[in-house]
This record gives structure tokens, C-alpha cells and sequence, in this order.
């Protein structure tokens, strides 16, 4: 399994000269499958240039491509509208997220929405794709070539979801978005048990977030623990604040470094295989 990173950023973009090095593309990244399978988690502005990306390969594309989300906030869908090859009549997407307890609201109606003509000039059916919204209501699934999704709903306002995904022995864990609250949620832990790698909600200091409670986020801290406790072999910071630049993260990054080797920013452009 091959894991690139196009949008690590959280809440909105951050095109700036300080911030260029981490990158300043919100959540967006690529998961290509060693069956040939090519799945997308989130679609933040990073989609934009992974659609640019697979545009240019000489490849043909699989005949569909899955864009799982966390949740809809609009710093995990605001690059949808932007994903070239859904502007292809070709080309297959489904939009999924889990619905557990029937708690999400209609999933093509979010993207309907945030294309109407009051904040984007072309319409969802205009877009070109055959793009169906898939919301299961069962928390673990496995596609035709055996590649096990797990999913757990986990504390941020309006909800979000955690993804572990399975291919043979390769293991990734995906958990942004997520308020653990006074103690780690175990239920996190557990599902990231011995993960290869696991993208983990940093976006505070430990001391930023006694003071953006209800926010919905973690400290890098609270990260770092829960890969230790989880036994994982590679942590990735992910979802980093707006607000902390290229200088700031990596000292943030030495810090976790300290506690736990394996641990890093999820930068723009990274590829790690599993
Ligand atoms: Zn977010
Ligand atoms: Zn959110």
C-alpha cells in the first residue's frame, strides 16, 4: 500500500511563504492499493492536485475510484469541485462516509450544496463523472479483492470517523478530526493496534488545547500517545493548525521525536509505502 500525502493541513488552506515546507493544502491523500485500487481520504484543496496527478498518468485509471471521508466539514470537501477526473464522463467515483446510527446527514446533498450557484458557478450533475454517495450503515466492510475497512465514529462536533484499512498485511490507520477528551478514547487504541502507520489529529500544543476545548481536535501529545499505547510502527502528525508555521512544526516535531522515534509531520508530497 502506497500512502501520499497532497493536504495535511487542517481547517483552511495556508498558502504562505512560512508555511510551504509542511504544506498549506487541507486534508487530502492518496492511497494507491497493491491490487491496482486507488482510494482517496478526504477531499480537501490537496484532491485538486491528485487529480492533476492521476490525470497525467499513462496508465488508464481504475474504471473507479473511492473518495472516503472523515467527515464533511468543509476543509474535508472544499476540493471536490476542483478533482479533474471527476470531470471525466468516464471515470467512476463514489463519495462514502459511514453512517452509523443514522446520525449523517444525506451525503450528496453536502455536495449539492456546496455547489449551488451562490458559491460555485457549475452545478454537481454538470461535473461529467458517474458520482454516486455511498453511506453504509455497517462500520466494516471488504471490497471484491479483499481489502478489509474498518470504522469507528469517534467525538468531534458533528461527528467523524475513524478508518482502519487492511491490505494483506499492510495496515493503515486513519483518525483525524477527533476531541479525545480528558482521557484517550480506547476504542482508538484498540483499532490502531500494531497499525504499520497511523495519521493521527495533532493540531495543538498540549497547552492550546485546555483552551480550545469543544474545538474538536487532539494535541500532538494525546497522538503520540495513543501510537505508543497502540504499538504502531509509524505515527504521522496530521491536520496541523493554520496558525503554526514551517519553524513552529518542526519544533513541534522534534518533540514528539523525543517521546516516540517514529513519529513525523506529514508533509505535502511524502510517500510512504506500508
Ligand atoms: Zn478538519
Ligand atoms: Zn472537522
Amino acid at each position: 500500500m502506497k500512502i501520499t500525502f497532497y493536504g495535511t493541513r487542517g481547517s483552511i488552506p495556508v498558502p504562505e511563504k512560512g508555511s510551504l515546507h509542511v504544506g498549506g493544502n487541507t486534508s487530502s491523500t492518496l492511497i494507491e492499493f497493491e491490487s491496482g485500487e486507488i482510494a482517496i481520504l478526504d477531499a480537501g484543496t490537496g484532491i485538486r492536485k491528485i487529480g492533476h496527478d492521476l490525470m497525467l498518468r499513462s496508465k488508464p485509471l481504475p474504471e473507479e475510484i473511492l473518495i472516503g471521508l472523515s467527515h464533511t466539514h468543509w476543509d474535508h470537501i472544499q476540493g471536490f469541485p476542483f478533482f479533474s477526473p471527476a470531470y471525466n464522463p468516464k471515470q467512476k467515483l463514489t463519495v462514502a462516509i459511514c453512517r452509523q446510527d443514522y446520525d449523517t446527514g444525506d451525503l450528496e446533498s453536502v455536495f449539492r450544496t456546496q455547489m449551488q450557484s451562490d458559491f460555485f458557478p457549475l452545478p454537481l450533475e454538470k461535473m461529467g463523472a458517474e458520482i454516486s454517495f455511498w453511506q453504509p450503515h455497517i462500520t466494516r466492510y471488504r471490497t471484491t479483492s479483499k481489502i478489509k475497512i474498518e470504522a469507528i465514529k469517534h467525538n468531534h462536533p458533528g461527528n467523524a470517523y475513524t478508518y482502519r484499512i487492511e491490505e494483506k498485511d499492510s495496515v493503515l490507520v486513519y483518525c483525524t478530526d477527533i476531541e479525545h477528551g480528558d482521557s484517550i478514547d480506547e476504542r482508538i487504541v484498540e483499532l490502531s493496534k500494531d497499525a504499520d502507520l497511523l495519521i493521527h489529529d495533532a493540531q495543538y500544543t498540549p497547552d492550546e488545547l485546555e483552551n480550545k476545548k469543544g474545538w474538536g481536535h487532539s494535541s500532538w501529545e494525546q497522538a503520540v500517545e495513543v501510537a505508543m499505547r497502540a504499538n504502531v510502527k509509524k505515527l504521522a502528525l496530521f491536520h496541523h493548525d493554520p496558525d503554526h508555521d514551517d519553524k513552529f512544526l518542526i519544533n513541534l516535531e522534534w518533540g514528539c521525536q523525543n517521546l516516540f522515534p517514529s513519529s513525523f509531520l506529514a508533509r505535502e508530497g511524502m510517500e510512504i509505502l506500508i
